[in-house]
């Protein structure tokens, strides 16, 4: 069996480390907003390259809690528009409605399956606040295109980089490229936590300590609320996990691009067509750190049931677009075909930084045998 993604072994490399983390913190008998949490925001800022990261529970609140803020801070109001990709996952546009703002669904680059730069302007009405570019599989939108056109309307860039923890653009990292950026480390993203936990990265001090604040009942001070803010924090034990899988997570990139590298380079199927890693120009690199290896195919069906039959497990992110959700039945009618395209076709190969060469080398044979 070759698993899409198998976190139990990518977890038991770390066993030992992990369980002392771990009993660290029940042996301290402190168990929220403690030393590791504050310990794990350093480390995260460091490695992003920011001025602060605010712990919280999930990477969809981190969203929510930026743009929360941002209503706090006053730039923001119900009713103001937020320019996000259409074929995102839910969490980003879920983030918008939730503070009963409007997500103004613009279509991807079929190529990089990213934000189409190039369709934004034209989205742009009296009412956008914000654009929210997403980071989708692992690889870093054109930002530099994101943030002129955000700077010449007076626009906030919400950088969605649930799935990009790590990847670099002009010498950034994702979290450090617009105004804020939302974290994810659910277990199966690159950098994954063994329960819920997100967070949040700026360069803003006032948006830090608001969103802090909100993710605490909206008290910065015990007892003393400005806010009426939500409890979103993330917990002892899972920043303590966090600090350990941090420390492993350039090596753990550097494997997901072995896989991805071998991928591209030795699958050949007329019916199958390969991720790209696009370079804008010389000296602006799109890196891509391979949260997902995305093929797109007419025959997914065919093709999932064939590698089945040889125990190769496959997932297809996502089946269906936010726009043709129920939760979005208002938008059910509205016409997006590129992204409807990718909802049809796309489908994720494993993509394990364990993933070992003879099962890499058999996921290749049997995708290139098949008619
Ligand atoms: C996973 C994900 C989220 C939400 O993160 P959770 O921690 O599951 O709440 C948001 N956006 C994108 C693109 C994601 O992949």
């Amino acid at each position: 069996m070759v698993p899409f993604l198998d976190l139990k072994k990518i977890n038991s490399q770390y066993s030992a480390e992990l369980k002392n983390a771990v009993n660290r913190v029940i042996d301290s008998g402190w168990y929220i907003q403690g030393e590791e949490c504050e310990a794990f925001e350093k480390e995260f800022t460091k490695y992003c390259g920011t001025q602060y990261a605010v712990g919280v529970a999930n990477g969809l609140d981190a969203l929510i809690l930026i743009i929360r803020a941002y209503k706090e801070l006053g730039l923001m109001q119900s009713g103001d528009e937020i320019i996000v990709p259409a074929n995102t996952y839910i969490a980003s546009i879920l983030a918008i409605s939730e503070n009963d703002l409007i997500p103004v669904l613009v279509e991807p680059d079929i190529s990089t399956y990213n934000i189409n730069p190039d369709l934004i302007e034209k989205k742009i009405t009296s009412k956008t606040k914000a654009i929210m570019p997403v980071h989708l599989y692992g690889q870093i939108v054109a930002m530099e295109k994101i943030n002129t056109i955000a700077e010449k309307y007076g626009l906030k860039v919400i950088e969605d980089s649930a799935q990009a923890h790590g990847a670099v653009y002009n010498g950034k990292k994702a979290g450090n490229l617009g105004d804020a950026s939302g974290f994810s480390f659910y277990p199966g993203k690159n950098l994954g936590a063994m329960g819920d936990a997100g967070a949040i990265t700026t360069n803003d001090s006032e948006l830090a300590e608001v969103v802090r604040a909100l993710a605490n009942y909206g008290s910065h001070e015990k007892y003393i609320n400005n806010y009426q803010g939500i409890n979103s924090r993330l917990d002892e034990m899972q920043a303590a996990i966090l600090r350990v899988k941090l420390k492993y997570l350039d090596v753990e990139l550097t494997n997901r691009r072995y896989v991805a590298d071998n991928y591209t380079q030795d699958i050949e199927n007329r019916h199958v067509i390969l991720p790209i890693e696009k370079n804008v120009s010389a000296n602006q690199l799109i890196d891509h750190v391979w949260h997902l290896y995305v093929i797109r195919t007419k025959k997914r069906l065919e093709l999932q049931q064939y590698l089945s039959g040889y125990s190769i497990q496959t997932l297809s992110h996502y089946p269906t677009p936010p726009h043709k959700q129920l939760a979005y039945r208002q938008l059910n009618q509205i016409s997006l075909p590129i992204t409807e395209k990718i909802h049809n076709e796309v489908l994720s190969l494993p993509i394990s930084p364990m993933l070992n060469e003879s099962d890499l080398r058999f996921i290749i044979e049997k995708i290139n045998a098949f008619k």
